[in-house]
């Protein structure tokens, strides 16, 4: 059985931790290979690889890393049918969503091809007589990223064609559910140009992530997973004196307004709460219905959509929906539904006990729908991060803005209406970092960016786009008079300038 190895310092190493995980191919259930558990050992030397390339890394003109992404972005759209059987193979959605994937990641990579304008600075010509004033913006140093399973691809290149194009040199502890697409990265930045030592791949857990949170070399940290682990980061990252944005959980809401076009919201609830069965941060998981009405009307027209997904292995034609990406994931999600059912929620589909006729051994599990669902209820309140849409019933509109706005989580949120006033004073009232109005799920494009409110991120920054130039980089403001400007004499008061 293979096992992966890390990439430091431009080379693959074998690790020599006598701990490995399984990486399973979710459609047929089977151990395709195994991940080592990286040690506290080899995440040091990928970081002094990562300390020994930053001088040069970090003095290369901005247009001469932009290049290394130009060249980065022609290799991805060459290989990006590889990436993405790679995707399916290990995460389990569905091809033609991995397709997807690649392509929102390649468009953070355009992005940062504009690193020498985005990295330009403010320049302020006679401050005071003679003295002048500009800005730089500088790169921190190592940074790391610590990526979920969710986007194996996607997610590590919110960050490291950012973090590069500002000078940063790169350590990344992808997923070890699906490692595997960080390795393909690797080879692709490579054959891109990028210098020995710039990007690294330490493959593990726990042990991993805390030697990067202790690790003294290391500025910055990006992190994406859930909220528990996203808080952790947060709080021990920025006591030991780093630079930490850490994304976590979501509870998506979209609201169905008593107007809106309800075939239009039913199939956009069927696709973006069952579309890489819902192993989405951005996934909606809850349907807020105004009026028992549009309830009942919304629910009508979701249970046969929900009954008829094609829930297919992800490299099957016209699969809709693929696999879990583990058994034990796959029997979280289940459990969600026995709780469900418990406290009272009305199960209108149900998803447990799918199995595939050509793929027992898989880790499927059916779309499932619950309506009349109380927000006391855990179904409402946790994260399930499956293939599972709540329906909750409102009396007002107003009644939907205060019951998004009391919960935990603000990563997306969605009105479906055709009234512009109701749109604009959602969108102004709501407390979440990205908002859709008749779109169901809002990702902000690379030249935007993405970050949630609340539990749904730690850290002043949203990730990618011009937030994460700033993140990625450090503020210096230069003031400078030169020989003709200066005066005699000592000057013991804040200068009057002008
Ligand atoms: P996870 O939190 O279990 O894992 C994320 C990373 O943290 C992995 O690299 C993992 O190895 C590491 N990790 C896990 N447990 C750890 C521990 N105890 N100590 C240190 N490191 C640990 O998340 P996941 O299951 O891989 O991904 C799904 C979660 O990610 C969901 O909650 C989803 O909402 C979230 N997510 C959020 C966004 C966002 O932008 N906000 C995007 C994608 C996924």
């Amino acid at each position: 059985m293979d096992i992966l190895e890390h990439f430091i310092d431009g080379q693959r190493r074998t690790s020599a931790s006598d701990r490995t995980g399984d990486v399973y191919n979710p459609a047929t259930g089977r151990v395709s290979k195994r991940v080592p558990m990286g040690t506290a050992e080899e995440l040091d030397a990928a970081v002094k690889a990562a300390s020994k390339a930053f001088p040069e890394w970090s003095a290369q003109p901005p247009l001469r890393r932009a290049r290394c992404m130009f060249r980065l972005k022609a290799l991805l759209d060459e290989h990006a049918d590889d990436l993405a059987a790679i995707l399916t193979s290990e995460h389990g959605k569905v091809l033609e969503d991995a397709r997807g994937e690649v392509t929102r990641a390649i468009e953070v990579v355009e992005f940062a091809c504009g690193a020498p304008q985005l990295l330009k600075g403010e320049y302020t010509d006679s401050v005071g007589t003679g003295v002048d004033s500009f800005s730089l913006r500088q790169p921190l140093g190592v940074v790391a990223g610590i990526t979920p399973f969710n986007f194996p691809a996607m997610v590590p290149l919110w960050m490291i064609p950012m973090a590069l194009v500002c000078g940063n040199t790169f350590v990344l502890k992808p997923s070890e559910k699906d490692p595997s697409a960080s390795m393909m990265l690797a080879d692709l930045l490579t054959e891109a140009g990028v210098p020995a030592g710039v990007f690294n791949v330490v493959h593990g857990d726990r042990e991993v992530v805390d030697a990067i949170l202790e690790h003294p070399d290391i500025q910055g940290i990006s992190f994406v997973g859930s909220t528990p682990i996203a808080r952790k980061i947060f709080e021990t990252g920025t006591a030991h004196g780093k630079r930490v944005q850490a994304l976590g959980g979501a509870k998506n809401h979209l609201v169905v307004m008593p107007d809106a076009p309800l075939d239009a919201a039913a199939d956009a609830l069927i696709g973006s709460a069952y579309g890489s069965a819902g192993e989405r941060c951005m996934a909606i998981s809850v349907a807020v219905c105004v009026g028992n009405d549009t309830a009942d009307e919304l629910v009508a027209k979701l249970k046969p959509r929900t009954e008829a997904l094609k829930i297919q292995p992800g490299d099957v034609a016209g699969a809709e929906m693929g696999p879990l990406v583990t058994r034990e994931h796959r029997d979280k999600v289940s459990s969600y539904v026995d709780i469900g059912v418990e406290e009272g929620a009305e199960l209108v589909v149900d998803g447990r006990g799918f199995v595939h006729p050509d793929a027992p051994d898989g880790f499927f599990f059916g779309g499932t729908l619950f309506d009349r669902v109380r927000p006391d209820m855990r179904i409402y309140e946790e994260e399930i991060f499956g293939p599972v849409l709540v329906v909750v019933r409102v009396g007002s509109f107003d009644e939907a803005v205060d019951l998004i706005n009391a919960h935990v989580f603000g990563n997306g949120v969605s009105i479906f209406t055709r009234e512009g006033d109701a749109a604009r004073t959602f969108v102004q009232r709501i407390q979440a970092g990205m908002v859709g109005v008749n779109v169901p799920i809002p990702v902000p494009m690379a030249f935007h960016s993405f970050g949630g409110w609340k539990q749904s991120l730690f850290g002043d920054h949203h990730i990618y786009g011009p937030e994460g130039i700033r993140f990625y980089t450090r503020l210096k403001t230069v003031t400078q008079r030169w020989h003709r400007g200066m005066r005699e004499g000592a000057d013991f008061f804040f200068p009057k300038l002008g």
